[in-house]
């Protein structure tokens, strides 16, 4: 048994804490408090401002339903962009679709991205020199401003919850413009948070992307330490047949893009699955 505890702050009234081998990293960037500890059962584990991030444990769960879901059910995405997810991991999903010919990430904190790199070599892998991929530090609302018009497939945007940097993310100028650069068939997804525990951002970020997207749902993925129950991750977009594709359309993509046999968490099952939403998180959704 450890002597060191970490709990995490995301609550007042309900937690969960780690416990920690070794401290691995500490800092304060000019934009949040990062911590990298390791622990016996979860691996290595990053807090931004003492809330879980990423755990080496559990990452694949995430990750893995953040990137392959919307890659496959467009079908055919060239250009993606990311905001966020410093720690690599979304990235290096991605990159392993071979039509992917260009991956943008911008994150706004350089310090995420070196440490993870320094610390967490195991979740954004070699990802980082594929030279498909363009690092940029920089503000995702920024970014998208100054976008072209109609410049990306798919946008998955896996950021800090909507307080402090992250809360520009989850605007209608974020989200207008969002509109502005994706293609024809193209889409968003973001994490939208545990609905058991924040309702609110669920519904307050479906409600604004609809007056931007016609078609506005969202799919879930049960991630062991966002405690609560399902994580929801947001989709919005203009073709609505995207979110109801048949199990054996997503099985032969993934087989094509060499993804199948390479999860632990998605299956074309579980893809199609994850959009059937229990009644206390569909209830949450525009009508
Ligand atoms: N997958 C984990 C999760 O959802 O909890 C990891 C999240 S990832 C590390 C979140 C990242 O979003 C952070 O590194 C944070 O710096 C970044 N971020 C927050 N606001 C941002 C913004 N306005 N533009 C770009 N990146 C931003």
């Amino acid at each position: 048994m450890t002597d060191m505890w970490v709990n995490e702050t995301l609550y007042p009234f309900w937690g969960q804490r780690f416990g920690v081998t070794r401290e691995l990293a500490r800092a304060k960037s000019a934009f949040q408090d990062i911590a990298i500890f390791e622990s016996e059962f979860h691996g290595r584990v990053m807090l931004l401002d003492g809330i879980v991030q990423i755990t080496e444990r559990d990452e694949f769960v995430y990750q893995e339903m953040l990137a392959h879901v919307p890659l496959l059910a467009h079908g055919d995405a060239k250009s993606v962009l990311i905001i966020g997810a410093g720690d690599g991991g979304v990235l290096r999903r991605v990159l392993m679709h071979p039509g992917v010919t260009k991956a943008v990430m911008v994150e706004i904190d350089g310090e995420v991205i070196r440490l993870s790199k320094e610390f967490l070599p195991n979740i954004g892998g070699d990802t980082w020199t594929d030279p498909r991929a363009d690092v940029i530090v920089g503000d995702g609302i920024d970014y998208v401003r100054k976008a072209p018009d109609a410049s990306f497939d798919v946008i998955i945007v896996d950021s800090t919850d909507p307080i402090g940097v992250g809360e520009v993310l989850f605007t209608d100028d974020f989200y207008s413009n969002c509109a502005r650069i994706l293609t024809g068939r193209g889409l968003i997804v973001n994490q939208c948070g545990v609905p058991f525990m924040q309702a609110d951002e669920l519904r307050e970020t479906s409600a604004r992307r609809r007056k931007f997207f016609p078609h506005v749902t969202a799919y879930v993925a049960a991630v062991p330490t966002y405690v609560g129950g399902y994580m929801t991750l947001g989709w919005a977009g203009k073709d609505p047949s995207l979110t109801t594709l048949p199990v054996a359309t997503i099985a032969e993509r993934a087989q094509a893009a060499g993804i199948a046999g390479t999860t632990e968490y998605w299956s074309p099952q579980v893809h199609v699955a994850a959009f059937w939403l229990p009644p206390y998180i569909a209830r949450h959704l525009p009508g």
